[in-house]
């Protein structure tokens, strides 16, 4: 068997920092800290923080008055950030920045008097925190199918907004039919979806196509990690989402001598390697790195921990 390991994979740069972002607020801070939502969508990162003492939270409602909480890199609503406000909460933003690019798009065409078109998943975190920043002027599509059932008043004041991890396929597919409905309809000064999506997408379309399988690193509820088996399937190659090396089945590899491994933006590559140590145990199986893309993005921490940590510095000095 011969592994191919797609390049580049697993974290991105958001990911990076905001999984800095709860280590650094655990070493601040001690146990427990709170996060609202988990911080990114990937089981293997979700367990080790809770065993560290981190307390996931769907509701601001959970977090004691006066703690500390800590945004996912998803983003969240105004609505969360006023509510955590007057619970008097320390309010960590992790957001990627890349959401918040998309974020503050929805503020300025709202403000615009645009109707918003935000192509995405309507459940995803991310999806509902955009939302929240303009509830009135966006309309969410999630196939070429809604474009079809979307009614806007003024057709020359229409802009799209996309999620930061659709699939590149599906959203070419749903902005043409918007262009088709909407000639005037105006795209985002940058597209959405973003440089990590982007790559890793590119990725399993250049290498899928050489090989026999493709293994996906990844968690169910990651987007990103979904769309990349979609991107390898589509291409004709059959394709496994796993969390790690336990939800692999050995039945898959009948026959199969090449096999693509990629992971998703939020899976850790300890997983992946784990997965390809139990491949070449049981099946003598050689490794080859394939680069597609280099990156090489790096997003500060937010101004939010780095004041928290200056205050903590500052009150240690003065002790
Ligand atoms: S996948 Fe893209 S938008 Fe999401 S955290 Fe990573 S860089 Fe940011």
């Amino acid at each position: 068997m011969k592994i191919i390991l797609a390049n580049p994979r697993g974290f991105c740069a958001g990911v990076n920092m905001a999984i800095e972002c709860v280590e650094r607020m655990l070493k601040l801070k001690g146990a427990p800290i709170y996060v609202y939502h988990e911080i990114v969508h990937n089981l293997h990162v979700v367990e080790r923080f809770t065993r560290q003492g981190a307390v996931f939270v769907n509701s601001i409602d959970e977090v004691p008055e006066g703690s500390t909480v800590v945004y996912s890199a998803h983003g969240v609503s105004p609505e969360v950030r006023r509510r955590a406000a007057e619970r008097r909460l320390i309010q960590v933003d992790a957001t990627c920045p890349l959401v918040t690019k998309v974020h503050n798009e929805a503020i300025r065409y709202a403000k615009q008097k645009f109707t918003i078109v935000l192509i995405g998943h309507a459940d995803h975190d991310e999806v509902v925190g955009t939302l929240g920043e303009a509830p009135d002027a966006i309309s969410i599509v999630e196939s070429a199918e809604d474009v079809h059932r979307l009614e806007i008043p003024d057709d020359h004041r229409v802009a799209y907004l996309t999620q930061t991890t659709l699939s590149l396929d599906d959203a070419a597919r749903i902005i043409a039919e918007l262009k088709k409905k909407f000639p005037r309809i105006q795209a985002p000064p940058k597209d959405d979806i973003c440089y990590a999506t982007t790559n890793r997408q590119a990725a399993v379309q250049k290498l899928a196509p050489d090989c026999e399988l493709v293994l996906v690193v990844g968690s169910q509820n990651s987007s990103n990690s979904k769309r990349l088996v979609e991107m390898a399937e589509n291409r004709g190659t059959p394709s496994y989402l796993v969390d790690d090396a336990s939800h692999v089945d050995h039945a898959w590899f009948n026959g199969i001598n090449v096999v693509l491994i990629t992971a998703g933006a939020s899976a850790p590559e300890d997983l992946v390697q784990e997965i390809v140590d139990v491949l070449k145990v049981r099946y003598g199986a050689t490794v080859e790195s394939r680069h597609v893309t280099e990156e090489d993005m790096h997003f500060e921490l937010p101004l939010s921990l780095r004041k928290l940590e200056e205050q903590h510095t500052a009150a240690a000095v003065a002790h």
